[in-house]
């Protein structure tokens, strides 16, 4: 074939389109980190990056940039994975350099790697602690603050109010909309469900079957507006708690279509549920089956169970953790489903937030019903399996079952008022009482009006306890206003729009619009509860004594050196009147009182008038 000039054109053409389209490719190649970035000056100089692109584990990982040493390159099973290990110097500058990734002398994918400056004062952020209220919400539930992102290209789960197990289109612009709604209510902690995507076909609103763990799920908003929610909330003197999840993520993962490793989760040769009885875990005489099923055992069919055993998922979640807490500038983790995860592996999970944070706060989720169990949990308890958590904080349990019966029962040797003492008495168990969460519901449980009844009086006398025991309240949003549900009804219901937050919503609460006079009511309460708590150190760090109950009648007292607080709940349908002789170990050197909710001054103290199912709180005075 003779060569023509316009062959040789055609020829120049063809290889110049193959050459952009290479280009193209070359540049849209997909590959992705994560950590997707770091920071310099971290206390933890190592940085172990998971690398996902195809055949990425057949190339030659190069990085050159002073400070940062690339230890080790490590292929897995899968091609498609690799993983590097940074050692990056305390000299290392903030900046951006390009990890090159080469086959047979070429270069087959490129990253930009940026190490970012740590934020002054990082490393010394403030948690929460006893002085703090905390206020749960979920964040599709809560305001709708931004309709258009109701639904979004490429998110399976469409927006859908009339399904009680749908997404209803609540979102961070919602809550930062709101931001002067807590404030107002006294509430200092917003702990919000998690937030992180959950691209799942359904009952994904929850946000407990993550799909992407770096990534906040466009219908909430983005990580930047989620950074941005916290540092406005955070101006506000608001803290917040972020909800992690390191047992399970959504089988809608891309790590489901192709395992990173075949350990990555924990396999069953079919679909097996976890028994749920985390007690296993330091029953003495529990079987090796069974604590088998409760650690690996899936937590449900759409949730994949992790293995943290398997040391690049433990080094994933804990990095994972630490770009939130920096990234976003969180003041605290609260961790799902605690005991579901290798103990050893949240142990070092543990440590390894509070060696980079020591002032952080992480509370986890160790759902057991009874105090020697919850206890296991808690940093610095004595176990006798040698097991240290190095977990500071717990959630009381074990309280909230006594705050949800005790006003519900007939008063008895174990019932009733004696309930809460008796539940309190065993605080010896706890390495530290004053670090357990204090709470009457939460997302997975009946809501606290519902369980007592409607009844307005019980309701006063479980928020006061809340408020005034030791530890850290915490209340479900709606509480204030009474919202209703039962737990067995379905999830949808204990997890109801809270009204206001919704375009024409008949009640708005934030306009105070359509209340009954029983919800201003109920939210006046709570409010007068938290802004004196707020100013009472003696609630916040201060001791504990209490009286056993006698004739449905429960005493405590909350002290120091400086002052005394003192609790009355009477637990029955009759008025009593309570001579107060019995306290006199409380109340040697005080004169008289005021009582904090009806705001009255007690001169005489010898006796108190107590109305039918009510509770006082009494500022002891001196003369
Ligand atoms: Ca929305």
């Amino acid at each position: 074939m003779k060569i023509t000039k316009s062959l040789i054109n055609k020829r120049l053409i063809y290889l110049f389109l193959t050459f952009v389209s290479w280009q193209i490719s070359f540049a849209q190649a997909e590959i992705s980190i994560e950590p997707p970035h770091w920071w310099t000056g971290m206390k933890n100089p190592e940085l172990q990056l998971m690398v996902h692109a195809k055949e990425i584990g057949n190339t030659r990982a190069l990085i050159d940039y002073p400070g940062v040493e690339l230890r080790e390159s490590i292929a897995v099973v899968n091609p498609d994975y690799i993983f590097l290990n940074l050692h990056i110097r305390p000299n290392a500058q903030p900046g951006t350099f390009e990890i090159r990734f080469m086959k047979e002398g070429k270069l087959r994918y490129k990253y930009s790697y940026v190490l970012e400056a740590r934020k002054p004062g990082s490393a010394e952020r403030q948690g929460f602690n006893s002085s703090d209220v905390v206020y749960l919400l979920m964040p599709d539930r809560f305001v709708n603050g931004d309709p258009a992102n109701d639904d979004v290209a490429g998110m399976k789960e469409k927006a859908n109010r009339k399904n009680s197990d749908g997404r209803h289109g609540g979102d961070l612009k919602g809550i930062a909309d709101h931001l002067d709604y807590f404030t107002d209510l006294g509430v200092t902690t917003l702990w919000l469900n998690p937030v992180l995507e959950n691209n799942m076909p359904a009952y994904s609103y929850h946000g407990y079957a993550i799909t992407d763990f770096y990534r906040v799920d466009p219908r909430f908003g983005s990580n930047e507006s989620y950074r941005q929610l916290i540092e406005d909330a955070q101006a506000k003197g608001l803290k917040i708690v972020k909800d992690m999840v390191f047992n399970h993520f959504g089988t809608e993962h891309k790590w489901m279509k192709s395992l990173p490793m075949p350990d990555w989760i924990n396999q069953w040769p079919k679909f097996t549920r976890s028994n749920y009885r985390a007690g296993t875990i330091m029953d003495p005489y529990a079987s090796e089956a069974d604590k088998n099923r409760m650690l690996k055992g899936w937590f449900d069919t759409s949730m994949a169970d992790l293995n943290q055993t398997n040391p690049y998922v433990a080094n994933y979640l804990i990095q994972n953790s630490i770009w939130w807490i920096e990234y976003a500038g969180l003041n605290g983790i609260r961790m799902d489903t605690y005991p579901y995860s290798d103990q050893k592996f949240m142990s070092r999970w543990v440590k390894a937030v509070n060696d980079e944070y020591p002032g952080f706060s992480v509370l986890g989720e160790a759902w057991l019903n009874v105090v020697p169990q919850v206890a296991y949990w808690q940093d610095n308890h004595h176990n006798p399996d040698g097991f240290r958590s190095y977990l500071p904080y717990v959630f009381n349990f074990p309280l909230k079952y006594a705050i949800t019966d005790a006003f519900n029962e007939d008063n008895g040797w174990s019932t009733g008022a004696a309930k809460l003492y008796e539940t309190l008495s065993l605080d010896y168990l706890y390495s530290d009482p004053l670090k357990t969460v204090t709470f009457a519901d939460n997302h997975d449980a009946d809501r606290i009006f519902s369980r007592l009844g409607k009844d307005m009086d019980k309701f006063k006398m479980a928020m006061a306890f809340v408020f005034t025991v030791r530890g850290i309240p915490s209340i479900y949003y709606g509480t204030e206003i009474l919202m209703t549900g039962w737990e067995h009804e379905g999830h949808g219901y204990i997890r109801e729009d809270f009204p206001g937050g919704w375009k024409d919503d008949q009640v708005d609460v934030f306009e105070r619009k359509g209340l009954s006079p029983e919800q201003l009511e109920a939210f006046g309460f709570l409010q007068q509860l938290m802004k004196w708590r707020a100013g009472k150190a003696v609630i916040h760090t201060g001791n504990t004594r209490h009286y056993v109950p006698e004739d449905g009648i429960y005493v405590f007292f909350r002290y120091n050196e400086n002052e005394s607080v003192m609790v009355v709940l009477n637990n029955n349908k009759t008025a009593k009147k309570l001579a107060l002789d019995r306290f006199a170990e409380d109340t040697e050197g005080y004169t008289g009182g005021r009582d904090v909710l009806q705001r009255t001054q007690l001169n005489e103290f010898n006796m108190l008038e107590l109305a039918p199912m009510s509770v006082r709180i009494i500022e002891l005075t001196k003369p």
